[in-house]
Formats: structure tokens, C-alpha cells, sequence
């Protein structure tokens, strides 16, 4: 196996979360450890041609929980993938999605590539190969197990995996169903790519509201004055500090592999953007103070600290280190159970990964709708609602004898788009789920984090499912 030097103990932290959580729930031994158990766990290898030769590609997909079909869950590209990883993300899959009530199982895949070394053909050529392997094991399909996007891939990789997919089950109706992430002209759903990091700076938004917690830490309620980290200026960093500026919070510092660069004034994300783009880094950025070493950049001054990168960045090592009140996990897994022992000692806040980060299946799961409905959201009722609005207002204004400014009537006669109804959702959803975890924070004994109070909601919503399918006696 090519990647045993990277092995790590994942699964075992989000197994000891888990049981942290499951001294707070009345359910019986047995049925705790069939929760938390990895179903099913396919690990293989398929060979791919590379110059005159060949090169033995490692790939898994692993099925966490079946309490709910499909099971769902990304597929991450990256040399550093291995097997703990990938069942440790579909475990933290399967939590996830009982915490913003999607009902899916949780499933992850990861193929121990770097991407960044392979031509887009060889790219093209694993991910359907890949494909393949799943549709041959029926470890892929509308109804039964729905990857996604994660690290190291998007779009394009989303759209093989469907062309593959479609192509190898002619005539299936739902075949689009079978994975999610895709682009828009292949009956992706707007929204979806930026779906991730939106719920992550609305989970921050919902967490800074509440005055009484704020108060707790040392901090004014609001997003107006607070300064914010991020780490990784991927889909879900890119995302998540684009929205937290758009909702009125500085991002001071960015951190990506090559260094970090900080600006207690306030970054420009799009100019670092750019920056990154036209030169290769983030560092040089123009009034910046830059630092070689990536992780020194998650150290400096900030109220909200956003790792959006991969996990184990926060650990023993470096917590005590950390300025920060709020870590909002956008990655998986970003600190480890005793980094955040430390870090709640500390009187800090941590927004857990399984829920902060969850608007990337949520909004996947609208995209499932859609695909297995066959006709986007909002497309029926648009032009009707619109017309209808305007009648109304058509009729007031004769009644009345005043008219309405052109600007107004327009928002109000608009009927909604796909985008709209999408973000709708997902805000509902982020401002739902974090009152429920808050609520058992708040009431449950003994519950000292938003972790725990995550994982007892979701312990308890699963072991339901198990025992109304009657899969447990
Ligand atoms: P991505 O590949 O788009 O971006 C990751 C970024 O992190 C890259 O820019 C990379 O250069 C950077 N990076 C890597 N190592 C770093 C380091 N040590 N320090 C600083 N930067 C580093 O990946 P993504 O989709 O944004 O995923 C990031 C995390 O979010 C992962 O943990 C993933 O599991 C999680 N996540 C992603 C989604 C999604 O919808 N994409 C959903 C839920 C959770």
C-alpha cells in the first residue's frame, strides 16, 4: 500500500467524540457500536497506462451507515488519503446529515492521488476507472450511495463520474441521481458549489447572535467587529471568507500551504484571489505581513478562526497558541478530542465540522431532488408567481389611487429563483440545526461542548431510524 507512512488515529477521534456523546443517551451498548460501526468498507486497486509503463492506483469507497439510503458522502483526491481517513469522514458523513435532518447514510471515497502530478486526461481516466470499480461492486447509484465533491475535486470530476455512470446504465430515469456536485448543464443545482462555505459563515452568523454566549467568552454579539482566520483558500475557505465579509466580519488572515499572510486591516479575498492566481501564492500580497510557516498564521491576533484545509491541524501542539475564541470547523476533523479539551478549558468555542460544514450535503440533497424530480426548483411556479404579485399589486394600486416606486414593485412581483429558494433552504437549515444543538447544550447535564451536543442529537435521531426500520429487535 502506498500510503502507510500517513496513517492516523481519525477514526478513533471521531469514535471517542461519539462515545463522549453516548453517556448522554439512554440507548443500549449493543446498538451504540452497530451506529458507530463502517459497514462497509471497499478498498481496491485498478491500474492505470503512464508513459510506457503502468502505475497501480489505491482508491476506496467506504459506506458508514445504511439506517438511511443512499448513503452519501465526497470523494477526496489526494496522496495523503488512507483507509482510517476515508472511514472517518463517512462515519462523520452519517452524523452529519442526522444533524440537518438529510436523509441519507453517510458514505466518503478518496483516491491516493496528487492531483496536481497527473494530466487532465490521466485525471479523467482514474475518476472513470474509479467509476467503474463502484458500479461493478454497486457501491454508486441514485438510490444507493451518492458521492460528491471534496478535497482535490469538483465539478468536472462530478460530471466523469455521471457520463460514466449514465453511460454503463442506459435507460435508468434517475441515473443523474448518482452523484451530485455536477455543473449546471448537467442538472447541477445553483448554489451548490459555494453551498459549503455559505453554511459555514451562516453558522458563524447564528453563533455571534446569541448575546448570552458571546458575553461568556469576552465578546460583543454581531459579526460587525470581529476579525476572522481562515485556513485554506479551496472551495469551502474561499467560500466561507467570502460570505463572512459579505455579512460584515474582516478577514484578517488567510493561511495556504505555501505561508500565511496577515492584515489586521482587512484582506480582500478576491485580490489574494487573484494575487494566488497571477503568481502562484498568496504571499507578496501587497500590505500584507507574511509568514513562510503556514501554521504560524492561524496563531495571530483574531476573534474566529475558520480551518478549511484537511484534519489534525489543531492539536496539543498548537492550541494554546490559537488568539481565537470561535473555531468554525469548515474542514473534517481540523482538531483533534484533546485540542479541544484544551481549547474548551481555555473558554473557547468550538462549531463542530458535522454540523458547521454541512451546507455541502444539504444542498446536495436538494440537487438529488431535483435530479430525481426532473425539473429544476422554482421552474412551474416562477412566471406564475410573479404574475399573480403583480395583479395584486395592480389591484392596489386602482384601488388606492397610489402607485408604487418601480424598484419595490420589482421586489416584491419577483418570483423566486432556483438560487433563491436553494439559499432559503440552507439558511433555514444552518439556523435550525444550531438551536437544536445549542438547546441540548443548554439542557442536557453534563454536556460541556457543541461537539457533544451534535453527536447526542444525532446518536439519538439514528438509533431511531434503526429501530422504526426494525433492523434492531
Ligand atoms: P479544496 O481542495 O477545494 O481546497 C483545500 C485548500 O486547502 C487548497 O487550496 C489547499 O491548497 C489548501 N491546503 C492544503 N493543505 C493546507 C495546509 N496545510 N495549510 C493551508 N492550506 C492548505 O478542498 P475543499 O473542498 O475546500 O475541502 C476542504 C475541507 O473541507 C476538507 O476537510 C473537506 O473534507 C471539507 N469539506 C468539503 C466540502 C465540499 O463541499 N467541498 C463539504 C464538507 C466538508
Amino acid at each position: 500500500m502506498a500510503n502507510t507512512a500517513n496513517e492516523t488515529n481519525f477514526f478513533a477521534d471521531v469514535c471517542k467524540n461519539f462515545d463522549s456523546a453516548a453517556q448522554f443517551t439512554a440507548h443500549p451498548e449493543g446498538l451504540l457500536n452497530q451506529i458507530k460501526a463502517c459497514n462497509s468498507v471497499y478498498r481496491f486497486q485498478f491500474p492505470i497506462r503512464r508513459g510506457n509503463g503502468f502505475e497501480v492506483i489505491d482508491a476506496w469507497r467506504v459506506e458508514h451507515s445504511q439506517h438511511m439510503n443512499p448513503t452519501k458522502g465526497g470523494i477526496r483526491y489526494s496522496d495523503m488519503v488512507n483507509e482510517d481517513e476515508v472511514m472517518a469522514l463517512a462515519a462523520l458523513m452519517t452524523y452529519k446529515c442526522a444533524i440537518v435532518n438529510v436523509p441519507f447514510g453517510g458514505a466518503k471515497g478518496g483516491i491516493c492521488i496528487n492531483p496536481k502530478n497527473y494530466t487532465i486526461s490521466e485525471l479523467e481516466n482514474i475518476t472513470r476507472r474509479y467509476t467503474t470499480e463502484l458500479i461493478k461492486k454497486n457501491f454508486i447509484g441514485p438510490g444507493i450511495d451518492v458521492p460528491a465533491p471534496d478535497y482535490g475535486t469538483g465539478e468536472r470530476e462530478m460530471s466523469w463520474i455521471a457520463d460514466t455512470y449514465m453511460t454503463m446504465n442506459p435507460g435508468q430515469l434517475d441515473a443523474l441521481g448518482c452523484v451530485t456536485g455536477k455543473p449546471i448543464a448537467l442538472h447541477g443545482i445553483r448554489g451548490r458549489k459555494e453551498a459549503t462555505g455559505r453554511g459555514v459563515a451562516y453558522a458563524v452568523r447564528e453563533c455571534v447572535t446569541v448575546a448570552e454566549d458571546m458575553a461568556k467568552i469576552g465578546l460583543k454579539a454581531g459579526l460587525g467587529d470581529k476579525r476572522v482566520i481562515v485556513q485554506g483558500l479551496g472551495n469551502v475557505g474561499y467560500h466561507a471568507a467570502k460570505f463572512l465579509a459579505e455579512f460584515g466580519a474582516t478577514i484578517v488572515g488567510l493561511c495556504e500551504y505555501e505561508g500565511a499572510i496577515y492584515n489586521e486591516n482587512g484582506l480582500n479575498i478576491d485580490e489574494v484571489f487573484a494575487h494566488r492566481k497571477l503568481t502562484g501564492s498568496i504571499l507578496g500580497f501587497p500590505g500584507a505581513t507574511e509568514f513562510k510557516n503556514s501554521m504560524e498564521g492561524l496563531e495571530q491576533p483574531c476573534d474566529i478562526l475558520v480551518p478549511a484545509a484537511l484534519e489534525n491541524q489543531l492539536t496539543v501542539e498548537n492550541i494554546r497558541n490559537i488568539k481565537a475564541k470561535i473555531i468554525a470547523e469548515g474542514a473534517n476533523g481540523p482538531t483533534t478530542p484533546e485540542a479541544e479539551e484544551i481549547f474548551t478549558e481555555m473558554g473557547g468555542i468550538i462549531i463542530p465540522d458535522m454540523y458547521c460544514n454541512a451546507g455541502g450535503v444539504t444542498v446536495s440533497y436538494f440537487e438529488w431532488l431535483k435530479n430525481l424530480s426532473h425539473v429544476a426548483f422554482g421552474r412551474m411556479e416562477n412566471r406564475y408567481a410573479e404574475n399573480s404579485n403583480a395583479n395584486l399589486i395592480n389591484t392596489l394600486e386602482s384601488l388606492t389611487g397610489k402607485s408604487i416606486p418601480a424598484e419595490h414593485r420589482l421586489m416584491i412581483v419577483k418570483g423566486a429563483s432556483e438560487m433563491e429558494l436553494v439559499n432559503s433552504g440552507l439558511e433555514d437549515t444552518m439556523i435550525h440545526s444550531y438551536h437544536e444543538i445549542r438547546e441540548t447544550l443548554m439542557t442536557k447535564a453534563g454536556v460541556k461542548t457543541l461537539r457533544t451536543a451534535a453527536f447526542v442529537g444525532s446518536i439519538d435521531k439514528i438509533a431511531v431510524s434503526y429501530m422504526n426500520l426494525g433492523v434492531w429487535p
